[in-house]
């Protein structure tokens, strides 16, 4: 391994450093979103309860103004009842009398629970009002935090940046590519360690993805300075400095 190698190794530690912090910034964004869609979430739930309640409502004044047309003809029947001719019209009269107040006394009943139905969606529409209204405290509270912790990740980003340029402007254009590419498909992780089995002597791994590694391969890294790459995930790899000192 020469500098090439070596300035991987050290670019991967930089890079690695500067995803975490891309990655600490996105978090403390993503509890910004997350509150938003709490507080869409008791909007939306909202808009359902009234709506709800205005159906309710509706329903309620349509029974009130089919019971006020019905108390209407209990009168009629009352005032028939007196002027009945005979007998037998007094007691059909009556019936029908008797018949329409056992109806009015039962819609009397659902408009009773539909006014309770509206108490109480009225009640639980203030409850969740309460809700959105603390709800949007806490997200304006987490967006302000957010905003001030973001200028320091973002000039932590910057510095890391930096750093992360000075280290890529040492390897030369081909190798670089090769990182950034790796690096895209692997979160990150370019550059892998070559790992030695344990109790078996000269038996190598790939530290990204655990695939045996040729000791053909070892040797070329221990004698060159060019990039390998696992055979199975394609990652760089290199030597620790135990395997360099053998
Ligand atoms: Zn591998």
């Amino acid at each position: 391994m020469g500098p090439i190698l070596y300035g991987l190794m050290k670019l991967q530690s930089v890079e690695n450093r500067l995803r975490a912090a891309k990655a600490k910034l996105s978090r403390s964004r993503r509890n910004v979103i997350i509150q938003e869609n709490q507080v869409r979430s008791l909007q939306n739930a909202l808009e359902a309860k009234k709506e709800e309640l205005q159906l309710t409502k509706v329903q309620s004044s349509r029974l009130e103004l089919e019971l006020k047309v019905r108390d209407e003809e209990v009168s009629k029947l009352r005032a028939a009842l007196n002027t009945a001719k005979s007998n037998k019209e007094y007691a059909a009269v009556l019936t029908q009398l008797n018949t329409t107040r056992a109806d009015n006394s039962k819609l009397e009943s659902q408009i009773l629970e539909l006014m309770k139905a509206v108490e109480t969606d009225e009640a639980e529409c203030e409850t969740i009002r309460k809700q959105i209204e603390a709800q949007k405290q806490q997200l304006e509270q987490t967006r302000k935090a957010t905003d001030a912790s973001a200028v320091e990740h973002e000039a932590e980003i910057a510095k890391i940046q930096a750093e992360w340029n000075e280290a890529a402007r040492t390897i030369p254009a081909e190798p670089l590519k090769v990182f950034k590419r790796v690096a895209e498909t692997y979160d990150g992780e370019a550059v892998a360690a070559i790992e030695e089995q344990e109790g078996r002597n000269a038996a190598y791994s790939c530290g990204g993805c655990f695939m045996g590694i040729t000791a053909e391969s070892v040797n070329l890294l221990m004698t060159r300075d060019e990039i390998i790459r696992c055979p199975n995930c394609t990652r760089i790899l290199v030597l620790t400095n135990s395997q360099m000192q053998v």
